[in-house]
């Protein structure tokens, strides 16, 4: 990829086929999982109140579970929840051993203490690696369980071949979900993928960031995590780069992500699309950790 050309056609990185293979690979393993073990692993997805998105994503979360022989379990809480009440369905899941993952949608209604709850899921069936004992070992780089959204980006630039050792990467975004934990990924010294997917120079740019086009501009990857729709324009990007878009926006004319894309497209060498390019890989992942959390508790 270093010969990349910002005069020719951009490498257009299709998440959505990317994903898909990757389900395939998970089927395989989890049908040899049940063929050994005799169990099946199940998630169980905890959503509070009615948000039209989170019903969306958690809808996503039991089709994909179901396509490749997972078990899924729902609760649903309504809206007017109280952390204590919250706290107590956590800590009986944490307790069933049929249960082997938890996922509590976020984000969840004001009155609820979210640290709370993530800190009370028990970290070896935390799938959605937010616990504090998976976010250190994460950026100690030795992780049990990545998070699912930076793991899929990860992901994406493995399987397109796209390598980060030796590179500048530029992460708009410090949110706990995406900015943060991605960066802790790419600046480690390896990774799931060996030495050729870590060992990157990371800069993390935030709403605070002064002269922010100047620093987006040295990255030969640009991700963008910001959550404000085609905020990242051709200006901002170094010519050839690598743009990884992460963010998904809802306007009346459907979703869009956080870069221009039709803007950026005679510029960069490589692009995800919003749709269909990280979003797919944030449930796929999800799924992985889901099988690594039952190998972890059922000793495979
Ligand atoms: P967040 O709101 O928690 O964080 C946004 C970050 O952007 C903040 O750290 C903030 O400092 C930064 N930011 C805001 N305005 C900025 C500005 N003007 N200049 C520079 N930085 C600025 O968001 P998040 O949870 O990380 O999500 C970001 C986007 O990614 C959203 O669109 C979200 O929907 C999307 N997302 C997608 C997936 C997926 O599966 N593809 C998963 C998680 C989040």
């Amino acid at each position: 990829m270093s010969s990349l050309n910002a005069h020719t056609r951009p490498l257009i990185l299709d998440g959505k086929a990317i994903g898909n293979q990757i389900q395939k690979e998970i089927k395989q393993q989890v049908d040899e999982f049940i063929f050994r073990t005799k169990r099946q692993p199940t998630l169980a997805v905890v959503l509070v109140g009615g948000d039209p998105a989170s019903q969306v994503y958690v809808a996503h979360k039991e089709k994909g579970c179901a396509k490749v022989g997972l078990a899924s379990q729902r609760h649903f809480l309504p809206e007017a929840t109280t952390t204590g009440e919250l706290l107590a369905l956590v800590q009986q899941l944490n307790a069933d051993p049929a249960v082997t993952g938890i996922l509590v949608q976020l984000p969840l209604p004001k009155q609820i203490d979210g640290t709370a709850v993530l800190d009370a899921i028990d970290w070896r069936k935390d799938v959605d690696a937010f616990h504090p004992t998976n976010v250190g070992l994460l950026s100690q780089g030795r992780p049990r369980f990545l998070p699912c959204t930076p793991f899929g980006i990860l992901q994406v630039l493995y399987r397109s071949g796209i390598k980060v050792a030796g590179k500048r990467v530029v992460v708009i975004g410090r949110s706990d979900i995406v900015g943060k934990p991605i960066a802790a990924m790419l600046v480690q010294r390896t990774g799931p993928f060996g030495p050729d997917f870590a060992n990157a120079t990371v800069t993390i740019c935030h709403s605070q960031t002064p002269q922010l086009e100047e620093v987006t501009r040295s990255g030969d990857i640009l991700i963008a995590a910001i959550g404000q729709p085609k905020f990242v324009t051709a200006e901002m990007v170094k010519p050839g780069a690598v743009v990884i878009d992460v963010g998904i926006n809802r306007l009346e004319s459907g979703l869009v992500g956080d870069v221009d894309y039709d803007g950026l497209l005679p510029t960069v060498s490589a692009i995800t699309p919003v749709p269909g390019g990280i979003g797919p890989l944030t449930v796929t992942m999800l799924l992985h950790n889901t099988l690594l959390a039952a190998r972890l508790q059922w000793g495979e």
